[in-house]
């Protein structure tokens, strides 16, 4: 995950291994796409007179969407052919590429608020965020400490509870009148919000929001600080106010009358 790129959700430290495979496919694709170099001529002219590919600009997408991946090429396949066909029918199966989490992600590490908040969200969105329901999961919690300690509701503390269905994070959410689909998976839920609401610095409101709840929660289970509204309230005013000093003056006007109609 450390070494996904930022756009897929990880943090784009670079894998040396990676590197070096995609250093060699960049040949493999210099003599998969026949371009203009002598050792490319001599192995196609060499051993492979035709091509078996029928579109060789085809996009990973095109292939991956294709209904018959034996369409795509001129057939029959040399032994040599099928079983490359083989290998690349395994690497389309392990391959994901999915819009609306690049979407998020790319969204997330773009926004201007700070990255400590980034990194928090990110930890949300990739499922590794501490609740006691994930310590339970690891084995650093029991069973009867799971309790959200935000709410009455004695229901496990978990991401979709504790920052969507929990009754103290829902009153902060309606406060910034933003309305959460829980019928959604959650990066479409982030998304269809971003889509309805729209606007500058909708992204930030919502880190800076999971941001503050989280301190909230744990300022109740480690020092025993009551969590309340209005405590919450200020500390999210407060929040806000410290990160747009990274918008533009103009951005920043907008964003602190929104702040003060609250
Ligand atoms: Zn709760």
């Amino acid at each position: 995950m450390v070494i996904k790129p930022r756009e897929k959700g990880g943090m784009g430290v670079i894998n040396l291994k990676v590197q070096n495979e995609g250093l060699l496919m960049k040949q493999l694709h210099k003599f998969y796409s026949k371009q203009d170099v002598p050792w490319v001529h001599l192995i196609w002219d060499t051993y492979y007179p035709t091509s078996f590919v029928l579109n060789q600009q085809a996009s990973v997408r095109a292939v991956q969407e294709a209904k018959d991946l034996a369409s795509m090429f001129s057939l029959p396949l040399s032994e040599q052919a099928y079983k490359e066909l083989l290998m690349l029918h395994d690497l389309l199966l392990e391959s994901n590429i999915d819009d609306d989490i690049s979407k998020v992600f790319g969204k997330l590490w773009k926004r201007k608020c700070t990255m400590r908040t980034k990194f928090l969200f990110w930890l949300l969105l990739v499922d590794r965020f501490n609740t006691k329901g994930m310590l339970f999961r690891r084995n650093m919690l029991s069973s009867h400490e799971l309790s959200c300690v935000m709410c009455v509701a004695s229901t496990e503390e978990d991401v979709d509870h504790l920052f969507f269905q929990c009754s103290f994070g829902r009153c902060c959410w309606q406060k910034l009148n933003i309305q959460w689909n829980m019928s959604l998976p959650l990066h479409q839920r982030i998304l269809h919000v971003l889509e309805n609401l729209g606007g500058m610095f909708c992204m930030e409101l919502i880190v800076i929001t999971t941001w503050v709840i989280w301190k909230t929660r744990n300022r109740k289970v480690f020092d025993g600080i009551l969590a309340a509204h209005n405590c919450w309230i200020m500390r999210f005013m407060e929040e806000v106010k410290l990160q747009s000093l990274r918008l533009n003056e103009v951005s920043r006007h907008i964003v602190i009358s929104w702040l003060s109609s609250l």
